[in-house]
């Protein structure tokens, strides 16, 4: 049982704290709210317009991957990539893409031969200028990689000693840094740079968007590294268009705001698929979460009655129906249990049997009704009357049993004295006065249970032969 709740429990901490939420549920929506039964509609100025430029030209990062890149056929792919072409499919325009050598290149090309869109992350506030950013294609939270046996961080500045990276020239690097003014961070110049570093103890922790870090991971086969953190803050990547073209920005953001859950979730899947660490979104953690709590609860709650019920069974079959004290069953084990102390401890006991007399009288005389309510009086009497430690059990009809651990001969014979003067002094219900005779005997060492209690029955033997009422030893 402990083994499962620590598979179980470790199961849960390496889960929720190593790998990161679903990405595409964190992969913003929150254009696709607003386009809800909006019928996509242009106006005749936007539709002069793309009939007369059919052809768009547009850059981006050469390898940004899983948002965009060129594949080994040197063809634009990626979730942008998608994201033009349900453009295409709703306005016509053609998107025609050039490849630059770096993005650094990119931003140069940028001001020195304008192009019509740029994409780009939002906080590259340096396309500003001759760019103006649309709706955005995704958001993507940055988020804090580390290797395996670091611990989850829940905010950057508790873990500010140690060597923290970001890539130089992203747009949200700058954000970073005024996000975390007391964190110094080192500068790196590439995506699997960071990872590698990370990997290789260069740095401890390096700060990327979630999807670009998941798939580099996977693609650099870094298994070893994971998601530790999530900052507050999100890459949001967006299209810029060319700040002289104001109707290609209304078409592209009108296209955009019509965009529906199914598409983006079409192009998601595509690009998101089998490349990520994470297979658990928050949601269905949860359940999981619940549904092991509720069962480990089912478990021990069962065990428990099991164990209540198990116990209440064993009582009854070690206790007397009438009376309520213990019955033959359970002095027979007492006796042997008792036996192997006192020969291992070298104790001595004794026992002390008892027999009320002229008992067949009570049951003739007033019932049997009547008879057993007396043998109930009587099982308390002698009850109340021995020590806690003593057991005290119905050996049989009018006999009982008392087993008197660590104590000798001459002890038990003044407890059954005492015994014996309490019954004869108690008025019983409907009966009044009873008597009854007791036999006792020390355990020898050596000697079987059956030999002891045949002694004590002897003994009691001869207190009924010698009149009743009375205590003898048997020594
Ligand atoms: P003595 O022991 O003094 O020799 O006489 P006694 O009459 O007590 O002895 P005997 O063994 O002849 O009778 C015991 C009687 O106890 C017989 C039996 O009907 C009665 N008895 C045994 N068990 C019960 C019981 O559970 N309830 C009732 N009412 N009577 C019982
Ligand atoms: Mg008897
Ligand atoms: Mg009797």
């Amino acid at each position: 049982m402990r083994y499962f709740l620590i598979t179980v429990l470790s199961f849960f901490f390496s889960t929720i704290l190593f790998a990161s939420s679903n990405e595409a549920g964190l992969l913003s929506e929150t254009n696709i709210a607003n386009s809800k039964n909006i019928a996509l509609k242009f106006t005749e100025q936007e539709l002069t317009w793309i009939k007369e430029n059919p052809q768009v030209t547009l850059i981006g990062d050469p390898a940004w991957f899983p948002f965009e890149g060129f594949d080994k056929s040197k063809r634009y792919v990626g979730i942008v990539a998608e994201v033009l072409n349900l453009i295409t499919r709703k306005s016509g325009l053609i998107f025609n893409v050039s490849e630059t050598a770096t993005w650094q290149h990119t931003i140069q090309f940028s001001t020195e031969q304008p192009v019509d869109i740029i994409s780009a992350s939002r906080a590259n506030l340096i396309l500003n200028k001759n760019y103006r950013p649309t709706y955005s294609t995704i958001k993507n939270p940055i988020v804090m990689i580390a290797r395996g046996d670091m611990h989850y961080i829940p905010d950057l500045n508790s873990v500010k000693n140690l060597s923290i990276a970001v890539i130089s020239d992203t747009g949200y690097s700058h954000i970073i840094r005024q996000t975390y003014p007391n964190v110094t961070f080192i500068k790196v110049d590439s995506i699997n740079d960071a990872l590698l570093g990370v990997a290789n103890e260069q740095y401890d922790i390096v700060l990327m968007s979630m999807s670009v870090a998941s798939y580099q991971m996977a693609e650099l086969g870094l298994y070893e590294l994971r998601i530790v953190g999530i900052t507050d803050l999100d890459m949001e990547l967006t299209l810029f268009v060319n700040r002289d073209k104001p109707i290609l920005w209304d078409i592209i953001n009108k296209v955009k705001l019509h965009e529906t859950k199914q598409e983006r979730h079409e192009i998601l899947a595509k690009w998101i698929k089998h490349k990520y660490i994470d297979r658990y979104s928050p949601e269905k953690m949860r359940v999981l979460m619940l549904v092991t709590i509720f069962f480990i609860g089912f478990v021990f709650y069962r065990n428990h009655l099991l164990k209540k019920q198990a116990k209440v069974l064993t009582e009854l079959a070690q206790t007397d129906k009438l009376t309520n004290i213990h019955n033959r069953l359970y002095l027979d084990k007492i006796l042997l249990q008792t036996t192997a102390q006192s020969l291992r401890y070298k104790k001595t006991f004794s026992l002390i049997m008892i027999d009320i007399d002229y008992f067949k009288v009570v049951n003739d005389k007033y019932g049997h009704l009547v008879g057993d309510e007396m043998l109930v009086q009587f099982s308390l009497l002698i009850t109340d009357n021995v020590r806690n430690s003593d057991v005290i059990g119905r050996w049989g009809g009018e006999e009982f049993l008392i087993i008197c651990p660590e104590t000798n001969l001459q002890e038990a014979s003044i407890l059954a004295e005492k015994l014996r003067e309490q019954v004869q002094q108690t008025i019983f219900l409907n009966i009044g006065r009873k008597t009854a005779s007791f036999g006792v005997c020390e355990y020898q060492a050596s000697e079987s249970v059956e030999l002891c209690l045949g002694r004590a029955d002897k003994a009691l033997f001869v207190a009924k032969r010698a009149g009743r009422n009375q205590v003898k030893a048997e020594g």
